[in-house]
């Protein structure tokens, strides 16, 4: 089994291996002295993972309850999230007792959102099922739901106590899922790793997935041990996120999955500083590829004044400018803040 371990306010580790979803019970008892676990997730997960994950927990002599709410970005709301406590409440769920999202990030999301508040904050454990939430979101503590002004406007830092990781899951996931987390895996090449970038424009990413998922998650984990509440280093993990989530706003999270805006955000950006000569020339061209050897979009045809106004209006805009992440080559980054009024011309380069 490989063990990636993460050295946030409590220290936990990430666990990766074919089959781990069969072990959840002890595993999740080597962390907690919990007597009651919530298992949270949704329609899809459910009919695959759910009594598995259960039955294992239960052997373990955990007093087990399982909360479904249907799959989509549009039950991430604060209703679902109502109906997560009372469910935990009617359990009796007491501070020392955990709770265990099962699913792809809007479950970790929500489940975690959760977690951290019920009686100000319980334990939980992520069993992320997609390849995003395994190579991203499920790392790093980010918890959160949407409201109607805005993605993920409410939330907590709240670091999970272990995560497992079974790639095996990735195998029930249909193509396009797949698609969506290699975009965070290309974003983890080009910010940080020209080697993991070299080994995706190389190799098949999916025949060596434990290597690829534990690249990923132990850049995550430096970036996020050094950073995190995201001051500084942690805003690297944004690369092509400022652009794409402006994408993902203007089709109002439909039609474009978070993966595709954020492969189209990461060549519009890069295409912009090559031009304007910050990144060194070439760059562009090769994440261009690389996107569509993983069936990942490009381009857009959505106007760019509109986007400018998107990224002008981000939550993480402040005082006058948007950061954006740059290349300075493929594996090194930076970020640069864009006064709000240069943003259109800087990205119609
Ligand atoms: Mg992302």
């Amino acid at each position: 089994m490989r063990v990636v371990k993460v050295n946030t306010g409590t220290p936990y580790d990430i666990l990766i291996e074919r089959g781990l979803t069969d072990n959840a019970g002890s595993l999740v008892k080597s962390v907690t002295n919990a007597e009651k676990v919530t298992v949270i997730t949704d329609s899809n997960v459910e009919k695959l993972y759910a009594k598995r994950v259960v039955s294992s927990l239960e052997s373990e002599g955990f007093d087990t309850s399982l909360f479904v709410f249907e799959a989509g970005e549009k039950q991430k709301n604060l209703a679902t999230i109502a109906s997560m406590y009372n469910h935990m409440a009617d359990f009796r769920m007491s501070r020392k007792d955990i709770v265990v999202a099962l699913g792809g990030g809007v479950v970790g999301d929500m489940a975690g959102f959760a977690a951290a508040t019920y009686m100000r904050g319980i334990d939980f454990v992520q069993i992320p099922t997609s390849l995003l939430a395994q190579v991203d979101s499920s790392v790093g503590g980010k918890t959160g739901v949407d409201i109607p002004q805005g993605k993920n406007l409410v939330g907590a830092f709240h670091q999970p106590r272990l995560v497992i990781i079974d790639p095996d899951t990735l195998k029930s996931l249909p193509q396009y899922y797949i698609n969506d987390g290699m975009a965070e895996v290309i974003k983890y090449g080009c910010i940080k790793d020209i080697g993991l970038f070299v080994t995706l424009e190389t190799e098949n990413a999916l025949d060596i997935i434990e290597d690829i998922i534990e690249t990923c998650v132990s850049i995550k984990r430096d970036v996020v041990n050094r950073d995190e509440k995201e001051k500084g280093e942690r805003m690297l993990l944004n690369f092509g996120h400022t652009l794409g989530h402006s994408l993902e706003k203007i089709y109002n999270f439909e039609g474009l999955s978070h993966g595709q805006a954020v492969a189209i955000g990461m060549v519009m950006i890069t295409a912009a500083s090559e031009k304007a000569g910050i990144t060194e020339k070439g760059c562009v061209g090769r994440i261009e590829a690389l996107c569509k050897k993983y069936g990942l979009p490009v381009s857009d045809t959505a106007d760019i004044a509109e986007i400018a106004a998107e990224c002008a209006s981000d939550k993480k805009s402040s005082a006058g400018s948007v950061s954006f992440v740059l290349l300075k080559k493929i594996g090194e980054s930076f970020t640069r803040k864009t006064p709000l009024n240069d943003i259109l011309e800087f990205i119609s380069l």
